[in-house]
């Protein structure tokens, strides 16, 4: 097999990394792979002392097979060194008590996507280059509310490119929603879809693989592609960080050489876990990581029984970046489980298509060992929030609390004494009532109004991002039915042709 990225479901689709990014989803519907892991060599020694791009860059040059290290290089420093994030690293560290949160949310839009989706925009330019693209791209995003505001700020006026980013209309945090409402650019489209996440996801897959769609496009020399985190370039970038925890925390002095450590991670689509999960196989000493879910613990069921059930109540939670039901990037952790075996996955990911479940091997079940899993339900989710704040003075947000809340579980069913970092995936100003409510009850004020307040109980910042939204104009008022998401992407092409000419 030819040294690169292969389909999960075929082994005859085999790309370059510029490929894979540039077309996100496999032609046959799988996820790509990278086939060359177990031949990556990544001297530990070399991560000693280097700060968080010297990693980035290590851990890039290994996996884009086809980019110069200059073209490495550019992206990195475009991405987190050009001021988009708060602080000199794009990410902190933080001891709270017996624990470090991993704090991925100092980007441009408070959460963690902000890792993968400052960068990916550099990495889709090069890779136009590299496969020598004469096409303009259209990305399309299906969001939970996260993904597509750093998707959107991170393609906002990038030649050639343009983004339309559908999200479920009454599935999203009030500050989310204005936040991609307010976005700016001419080459950025907003859709609201009347359905959930998972009916979003599924309608941009159904675009994805749409023929006749694809011609229309081809007309205006335009393609596809995608920035959710099935695409490659969304998950390359997530691996760095699990490095960076490791080293920093080495170099504080808070674990020895080779000392193993776990990683707690509020799971929706899989996408942040799997990048662990990858440094893991990259040789970086984890002992566990600890999958997090809120009420649509599907993932949690899945590591307790081999069954892989989407047949369940969907539940809307505080923490909605997770609330998911199909958690698409699985499929690689399935590809790889499974010895790297095509056939397997595509028998596995038909069932799941068609009765929306499936059950595994035991043999397939006993590599997962790796991997904890756990659930935090509304009212777990909320104690955790005001126990950190009353003990530590320490905020979390919903997404961080649920992992917290799992890690509790872990610790008193296994005393187990690993250290343990806490991966924070937003600002609690992101979500600031849930925040606001857990530790204080009821606020009867606007949502803008109660981080202002939030900030004056808490002695703590808004962050800059999220700072006067409510005074920003919306720039998009696109609606749809969950039926009519291809129409959406007909105007919105048409309205860019227009604009082109
Ligand atoms: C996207 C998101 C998650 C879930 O990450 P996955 O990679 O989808 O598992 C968790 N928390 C926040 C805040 C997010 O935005």
């Amino acid at each position: 097999m030819k040294k690169g990225y292969n389909s999960t479901r075929s082994k005859d689709i085999n790309v370059t990394a510029s490929q894979g990014i540039l077309q996100g989803l496999a032609p046959d519907g799988g996820l790509f792979v990278p086939n060359f892991i177990d031949q990556i060599n990544l001297d530990p020694t070399q991560f000693i002392g280097k700060n968080y791009g010297e990693m980035a860059k290590a851990i890039f040059c290994a996996f884009l097979d086809d980019f110069s290290a200059k073209q490495i290089d550019d992206s990195i420093q475009g991405a987190y060194y050009s001021g988009k994030f708060e602080e000199k690293e794009p990410v902190a560290l933080k001891k709270v008590n017996d624990r470090y949160f991993l704090e991925l949310f100092h980007g441009p839009t408070c959460a963690f996507k902000d890792m993968a989706l400052t960068i990916l925009p550099y990495l889709m330019v090069e890779s136009m280059k590299n496969v020598n693209n004469q096409q303009k791209i259209m990305i399309l995003t299906a969001t939970s509310g996260d993904t597509g505001k750093a998707a959107l700020e991170g393609f906002a006026n990038v030649p050639d490119i343009s983004i339309i980013v559908f999200y479920p209309k009454d599935g999203v945090s009030t500050v989310q929603e204005k936040q991609m409402l307010t976005q700016i650019g001419d080459n950025t489209c907003v859709v609201g879809v009347d359905g959930n996440f998972d009916d979003t996801q599924n309608g941009v897959k159904l675009i994805l693989n749409d023929p006749q769609l694809a011609a229309e496009l081809a007309n205006a020399n335009v393609i596809f592609s995608s920035a959710n985190s099935i695409n490659i370039g969304r998950l390359l970038p997530q691996v760095v960080y699990y490095f960076y925890s490791y080293y920093e925390l080495l170099k504080r002095g808070e674990i020895q050489p080779n000392e193993k450590i776990n990683f707690v991670v509020p799971t929706g689509n899989f996408g942040n876990i799997l990048a662990g999960y990858y440094a893991a196989l990259l040789g970086l000493p984890i002992n566990k990581l600890i999958c997090a879910s809120n009420a649509n613990k599907v993932l949690t069921d899945f590591f307790k029984t081999g069954s892989y059930d989407r047949n369940r109540d969907f539940y809307k939670t505080s923490s909605p970046s997770m609330d998911i039901l199909i958690s698409s990037n699985l499929e690689r952790l399935l590809y790889d489980v499974s010895g790297a075996d095509p056939d397997a996955v595509s028998d596995l990911m038909a069932q799941l298509k068609n009765q929306g479940a499936y059950q595994t091997s035991q043999t397939l079940m006993e590599k997962t060992g790796l991997f904890y899993a756990g659930t935090a339900n509304e009212t777990e989710t909320a104690q955790a929030i005001k126990a950190i704040f009353d003990d530590s003075h320490y905020l979390m947000d919903p997404h961080t609390a649920v992992a917290n809340k799992v890690y509790d579980d872990y610790l008193n069913e296994t005393g187990d004494t690993t250290k343990t970092v806490i991966v924070s995936t937003a600002s609690p100003y992101k979500f600031g009532r849930s925040v606001y409510e857990s530790i204080f009850g009821d606020c009867d004020c606007n949502d803008y109004e109660l981080l202002n307040i939030l900030a004056q109980k808490t002695g703590t910042t808004i962050p800059k991002p999220l700072k006067d939204l409510d005074k920003k104009a919306n720039q998009h008022q696109g609606q749809c039915d969950k039926t009519d998401m291809s129409q959406a992407v007909l105007d919105f092409l048409n309205d860019q042709v227009d604009k082109n000419d």
